[in-house]
């Protein structure tokens, strides 16, 4: 096992990392950015470096600073958290040129994923059901642009290949708009991700995001652990997650996870990993795969009883996963709140100081958050500020559990989105389970304020 470990992130993810690493008896080197000087986890850290200046291009993705601060504090690996460089291929094969082990994937398995035809066509191959749609990169030849189209049915919509963060999608209902979509979409693509390629998916209407989380070593042994429910979207961003996913038979759930395990071990792929779906009348299409940890990944820890960052490090230092799929059960139902800090109706940041924190406590309450009172939030980073998560016997209790959070939970100084959440887990709609990916949109929309 690793004797020590740099973690290459902020937030709340990086004293995530650092809990992991204490109860596995890791040292953890922090690594911060000037405006993160002041965060609790670097106070308590055994080591840590600056690595330069608060705007993440000269810190977080500075990857030699980064590399020479796990150089000179002697660590063995990396843990490059989410978002920043967590899905950057040519980091994870400079830590691992540079003689570190990274915590995740083969550089070759985040390429393959991070270009979103490949991903696709290595999925097909594997038998993961996908969205109907062309077959790899669009050609140039609008009359071929046009037969397929015809062929997946209108509307469609293109994306590109290299896109991320919802961005580098277009919407088309009509013929007449197709190539102009298509040659606006590309242009687009490669000014902001660098590559031009797009391909071209039927538009699903009102879809579920249902996503699979999955675990695997370098032994080619891989496990699903259950699913998450991530519709509560704005702007193809979630801000409230929950597993299991309501009224999703399990024979369907156990189906599509033996597919992404199979997947797994069929493309060698390694440490926790999501894949990504869309879900409609009863059916799965994969839309990606994210390669690293992500920020929902507690509510399956709260059903399942398996802590998904330990077990990264643990295969990441080449050990067997500690369970089959046999071995996996689901208990109870949980349930995430993202806790940003913005407006919660206009969704402005807003950042600041925390004149008063308090976090919420009690049965079946989990708080991950690195901020505490008189903490400043940076303007420079996402808004994120931490996440309540609540565990309960049954959906029901899990919501009441959540309310209470909610109603407990003071922060004072900055604005955040609580009393937005608090209307939430009191919509009946939301309390019925099952809204689409478009509920929270629609639903902000009609709101009075
Ligand atoms: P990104 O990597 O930018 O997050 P995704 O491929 O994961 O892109 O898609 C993001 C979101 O865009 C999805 O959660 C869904 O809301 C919408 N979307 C993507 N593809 C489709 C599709 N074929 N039909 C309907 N909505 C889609």
């Amino acid at each position: 096992m690793f004797k020590k470990i740099l973690i290459a992130n902020r937030g709340e993810i990086a004293l995530r990392v650092q809990r992991a690493c204490r109860e596995l008896g890791i040292k953890a080197v922090m690594v911060y950015s000037e405006a993160d000087r002041e965060a609790k986890y670097v106070k308590l850290a055994e080591e840590a470096v600056c690595i330069g200046p608060a705007p993440s291009p000269q810190s977080y993705l500075n990857m030699p600073a980064i590399i020479s601060a796990a150089e000179v504090t002697d660590a063995e690996a990396i843990h490059p958290g989410y978002g920043f460089l967590s899905e950057n291929a040519d980091f994870a094969e400079r830590v691992e040129k540079s003689g570190f082990q990274f915590i995740g994937p083969t550089p070759e398995s985040i390429r393959l994923m991070g270009d979103k035809v490949s991903a696709k066509q290595a999925m097909i191959k594997a038998g993961v059901p996908c969205v109907p749609g062309s077959e790899g990169e669009l050609p140039d030849d609008p009359a071929v642009i046009k037969k397929t189209a015809k062929a997946i049915g209108y509307p469609v919509i293109i994306k590109a290949a290299g896109g991320g963060g919802g961005r580098g999608m277009r919407v088309v209902h009509t013929e007449a708009a197709l190539i102009n979509a298509v040659q606006m979409t590309k242009a687009e693509a490669g000014a902001a991700f660098g590559n031009p390629a797009v391909y071209m998916e039927k538009f699903l209407q009102d879809p579920r995001h249902i996503e699979i989380q999955i675990l695997a070593d370098k032994h080619r042994n891989a496990v699903y652990l259950g699913e998450r429910d991530c519709s509560m979207q704005r702007r193809h961003q979630k801000i409230i997650e929950e597993a299991p996913a309501p009224g999703i038979p399990r024979k369907l759930i156990e189906k599509i996870g033996d597919r992404c395990a199979a997947a797994c071990k069929k493309i060698g792929y390694r440490g926790a990993g999501t894949f990504e779906f869309l879900y409609e009348n009863g059916e799965f299409y994969f839309i990606e795969m994210n390669t690293r940890v992500q920020v929902e990944h507690p509510v399956t820890e709260l059903i399942t009883g398996i802590d998904i960052v330990k077990t990264q490090i643990l295969v990441a230092a080449g050990e067997k996963l500690p369970f089959t799929q046999r071995d996996i059960g689901i208990r109870g139902h949980a349930i995430e709140c993202r806790v940003n800090a913005e407006d919660p109706y206009k969704f402005t940041p807003s950042p600041g100081r925390i004149t008063l924190w308090h976090a919420p406590g009690g049965p079946g309450v989990r708080v991950d958050s690195h901020v505490y009172n008189n903490y400043f939030v940076p303007p420079n980073y996402d808004s994120m500020i931490g996440k309540i998560i609540v565990h309960g016997d049954t959906r029901e209790q899990a919501l009441a559990r959540m309310r209470t959070a909610l109603l407990e939970t003071v922060v004072e100084g900055i604005n955040t989105n609580i009393p937005l959440h608090r209307e939430l887990m009191v919509d009946a709609k939301f309390m019925a389970g099952g809204t689409n990916i478009h509920y929270l949109e629609q639903w902000l929309s009609h709101h009075k304020r």
